[in-house]
């Protein structure tokens, strides 16, 4: 079995059936065998005669051979009795005691079966306000972020893993400044992950410098004025001393919604991979790359055959997993069925481009991007087609891009980056669409456990091309780069690059060309040096607007603690 100690340790711990002492009862062959089954399941409801057996083995081997994985929800719960598979969802927060609770309930109820949640917090009225039944004044947004994170500190000693949440304001709500500044003291609501929400018209008075109108969401009414650039320089600032808010560009996320007759989309995922409709949730999977290669004439090239298949059975897979899901709330079952929307995506990029001989950050790089991914598209669209014609269009259709078109669809979208943060290390992929974040790193995995790991390839190439020492690869591990380390040849210097020496031009044109190809988004970090400057962090949101991406994250090394991945060398 190709699976790693890492696999094992986290699949273990998190993933494995246990009996009622805590006693792990269930093998990794048993793990894929009841996914598999559990979900072919559901072909049973559109035909009778389905070859179920025949589904579930497919099924079985693309997770078995580390070809394809679903989102960690449904590894952990499919054919159990809680049976939630969904990582991602955005619940609605109204402007009311009532419902700010409502809300914090049921993200309790999503965190424990394993789900993320996102918010928007724009419709709560601002600090200050009125209360009309108390005649006291409201606490504003921040104040209950505070809320909805303590109640997900708590969830998460229950849970099956770590309760995330994402929160976002619009750049025009009174409270703006107050929640730029939120995360700046990095102990606090440390359960969110926080983007400001731009809108097209805030990002035209940063062009030109002027100024902006504050709306008090619970009227409607003008609060006053601010100066595009302050707030934007702000955004920067923050961002640049610790990562946080993240922009997402709300305007264009909604111009690409491809279910416009149902209303806006307010807030992503956890993640930012994932817009999404008040009580939608979707189930993402992933196609690891890596094991998408076979050897040619000049070495390794594209198994396009294979990876077509794999779509395919990724698309079908992920439809199911729709129709059998148990739903956390009543709500969200039926927006969720209404849209029926997947995210299928892509793990192992950096380990294909490796393969190919490919640099991450060359144009060369970008434009494979943009190919591999269009591929994948169209053949996800393909087998969305070809599944309507069997199970029908998704109950929205009639609201969709799509019915204008004529073109008939069994999912509403069907692409997205996942960030794939576990399920590459069970797959033994790097994660997403990211570089690799160092040669030979020190893992963290879960809690505390430190691991040391080289990437196999570079080991095998290493041993073939004669320059493996265990010495050198230590010396990997404390630099986090072989750029600057002599006895390398040059070739390989530049092919097996990693995050820190992908320059955030590249990080950011990389992010675009997967957007250019995917219904969703992209889950991306941008790495920034420790001695990257603010202007720096300020250029590259632009180019990330300019390029078309729905959002950005930013991260300098060093400007928060607790990193999950870190190399040896202290900075
Ligand atoms: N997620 C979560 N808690 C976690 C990790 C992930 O709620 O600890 C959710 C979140 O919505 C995120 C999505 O799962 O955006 C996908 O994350 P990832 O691809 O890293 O999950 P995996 O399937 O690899 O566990």
């Amino acid at each position: 079995m190709a699976f790693s100690n890492n696999a094992k340790t986290v699949l273990e711990r998190r993933y494995l059936t246990r009996d009622e002492e805590g006693n792990v009862i269930e093998t990794i062959e048993g793990m894929f065998k009841r996914v598999a089954d559990h979900v072919a399941l559901a072909d049973s409801i559109y035909n009778k005669e389905a070859d179920i057996e025949e589904l579930s083995n497919n099924f079985y081997n693309v997770m078995m051979e580390q070809e394809f994985m679903p989102n960690s929800p449904t590894l952990m719960n499919a054919g159990k009795e809680l049976g939630q598979l969904s990582a991602c969802f955005v619940l609605p927060i109204e402007d009311s005691m009532e419902g700010i609770f409502d809300a914090i309930k049921n993200a309790a109820l999503i965190h424990k079966s394993g789900g993320g949640t996102g918010f928007s917090f724009s419709r709560l009225r601002p600090k200050g306000a009125t209360v009309k039944s108390t005649g006291g004044v409201a606490s504003g947004p921040v104040s209950f972020m505070k809320v909805f994170n303590s109640a997900t500190e708590a969830v998460k000693q229950g849970g099956t893993r770590r309760g995330a949440n994402m929160g976002i304001l619009r750049v025009d709500h009174p409270d703006i400044m107050e929640f730029i500044e939120c995360k700046k003291d990095t102990t606090e609501i440390t359960n969110f992950n926080i983007s400001v929400g731009l809108t097209e018209k805030f990002m035209e008075a940063v062009e030109k410098g002027e100024d902006y109108e504050l709306i008090d969401p619970h009227n409607g009414k003008s609060t006053g004025t601010l100066n595009a650039r302050t707030v934007y320089k702000h955004i920067v600032e923050m961002a640049w001393s610790t990562g946080e808010p993240g922009i997402i560009f709300l305007d264009r996320i909604n111009r690409k919604s491809t279910v416009p007759g149902l209303g806006e989309m307010e807030s992503t995922n956890p993640c930012g991979e994932q817009p999404l409709l008040p009580y939608e949730s979707c189930n993402l999977g992933s196609i690891n790359l890596a094991k998408m290669i076979k050897k040619g004439t000049n070495g390794y090239e594209v198994d396009y055959d294979r990876l077509g298949e794999v779509v395919d059975i990724g698309v079908h897979f992920l439809d199911n997993v729709i129709d059998i899901n148990r739903y956390p709330l009543q709500e969200i079952d039926e927006m969720t069925r209404k849209t029926r929307k997947i995210g299928l995506g892509v793990m192992g990029f950096a380990d294909m481009l490796f393969h190919l001989g490919i640099p991450y950050n060359s144009q060369q790089g970008v434009d494979f991007a943009h190919k591999i991914m269009k591929f994948i598209d169209e053949r996800s669209k393909k087998k969305s087609q070809e599944l309507a014609e069997i199970r029908g269009v998704f109950p929205a259709y009639e609201d969709s891009i799509f019915y204008n078109e004529g073109i008939k669809m069994r999912n509403s979208t069907t692409t997205t980056i996942a960030p794939t943060g576990t399920i590459s290390i069970i797959a033994g992929a790097s994660s997403g669409v990211e570089p690799l974040f160092a040669i030979s790193f020190v893992r963290n995995v879960m809690d505390n456990d430190r691991l040391l790991e080289v990437h196999p390839y570079f080991e095998q190439i290493a041993k073939e091309r004669g320059f493996y020492s265990e010495e050198l690869m230590e010396k990997i591990a404390e630099e986090g780069t072989i750029s600057h380390i002599e006895g390398i040849p040059e070739d390989v210097k530049k092919v097996f690059v990693t995050a820190h020496d992908v320059s955030p031009f590249w990080h950011i044109k990389m992010q675009a060309a997967f957007q250019d190809n995917v219904d969703n988004a992209v889950s991306k970090t941008v790495n920034f040096r420790r001695e990257a400057t603010r202007e720096d962090v300020e250029e590259v949101y632009m180019l990330a607007y300019k390029l078309g991406c729905k959002g950005i994250t930013i991260y300098r090394d060093g400007s928060r603690e607790n990193q999950v991945l870190s190399t040896l060398k202290k900075h």
